[in-house]
């Protein structure tokens, strides 16, 4: 049957390049599907990975070019398409793009996760204008102009770091009195001299002109206090959200909509394995993601194998 496959690996992110990988070296026929048509999911947007092994220091999109060449190598075919839903048709799935069916045996999804939104007044209005998800994509446009981080946990701290190379003042907000952030991040964070640390408030608006960011209204949670701070730039790191939106109603999710999946990457759906960061879990790292794509394939064989 044309379109038809042992396994369809939805994202092309590190979890699923692996599961691909891992897919070929089974021999097993497979199709990996990627909206964007290109890989490395959201290691694209990390300037630096200092905790892949064998690679310490690599820069994200070096080691996204490491992992196409290597599935490239192993023949992987890959469409570009965004998968909008999978029908049970009970031991085959219908995977459905926006531009084709696809017919399968098993499922690997591993679509990843987006940025989380502050959902707060400005943000969507100066979105592309001051407001910014990825340091590393824009953190150029500000260059010598003072900025706010916003967040707590590895990626706010990594890209304090990173704009405070060419950024006059970054100011770092959280809502708490400490860090998330791995310590080797924190101590890196507090060498920077021209970083300051804006403890116990979030954000409460973000204003400007009809151009650009001017400002970010504050509030202490503490204290109640509202304060001005005058930015050109806001760089968003509140956590990050499953793409998982697709499955709801069809797999089980957990609250949070991350696909409720341990170890060996089951889902409630037989035939369909989660891998990567839209799985319960506790670390959502590349290493983990790749790792989740190994152990997805492997358990899809056993399910194979019992088909057969
Ligand atoms: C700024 C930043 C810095 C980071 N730094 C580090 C670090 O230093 N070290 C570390 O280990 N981790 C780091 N991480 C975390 C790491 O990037 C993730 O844990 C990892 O990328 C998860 O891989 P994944 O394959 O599960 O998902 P993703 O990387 O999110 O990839 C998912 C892929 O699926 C695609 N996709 C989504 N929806 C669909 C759909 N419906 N149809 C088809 N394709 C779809 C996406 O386009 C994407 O390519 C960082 C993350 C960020 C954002």
């Amino acid at each position: 049957m044309e379109n038809s496959y042992d396994m369809i690996v939805i994202g092309g992110g590190p979890a699923g390049m692996s599961a691909a990988i891992y897919a070929m070296r089974s021999g097993l026929s497979m199709l990996m599907l990627e909206k964007t048509g290109i890989y490395g999911g959201q290691v694209l947007n990390t300037y630096e990975v200092d905790n892949y092994p064998g690679l310490p220091g690599i820069s994200g999109f070096d080691l996204c070019m490491k992992m196409k060449e290597h599935v490239d190598k192993m023949g992987v075919l890959v469409q570009t398409g965004t998968v909008q839903k999978i029908i049970d048709q009970g031991n085959l799935k219908l995977v459905c793009t926006e531009k084709a069916n696809y017919v399968t045996k098993t499922v690997v999804i591993a679509s990843g996760a987006k940025h989380a939104k502050l959902g707060v007044t400005g943000e969507e209005e100066y979105a592309g204008m001051g407001v910014s998800y990825c340091a590393t994509c824009d953190g150029a446009f500000f260059k010598g102009l003072s900025v706010a981080v916003v967040g707590g946990g590895d990626v706010a701290v990594e890209d304090a770091i990173f704009l405070a190379r060419t950024c006059e003042k970054v100011y770092l907000i959280h809502r708490r009195d400490e860090l998330r952030a791995a310590r080797s991040l924190q101590e890196a964070l507090f060498a920077c001299d021209n970083v300051e640390l804006v403890w116990d408030s979030t954000v409460s608006e973000i204003g400007g002109d009809d151009d650009m960011v001017q400002y970010v209204r504050l509030k202490n949670v503490k204290s109640g206090d509202e304060t001005k701070l005058s930015v050109n730039g806001v760089f968003v790191a509140v956590g990050i959200i499953p793409e998982t939106e697709a499955y709801k109603g069809l797999i089980e999710l957990d609250e949070k909509g991350y696909i409720v999946a341990k170890e060996d990457c089951a889902t409630s759906m037989e035939g369909v394995f989660a891998a990567g960061d839209l799985r319960t879990k506790a670390l959502r790292q590349i290493v983990t993601a790749a790792a989740d794509g190994a152990n997805a394939v492997t358990s899809a064989e056993k399910y194979l194998a019992s088909l057969r």
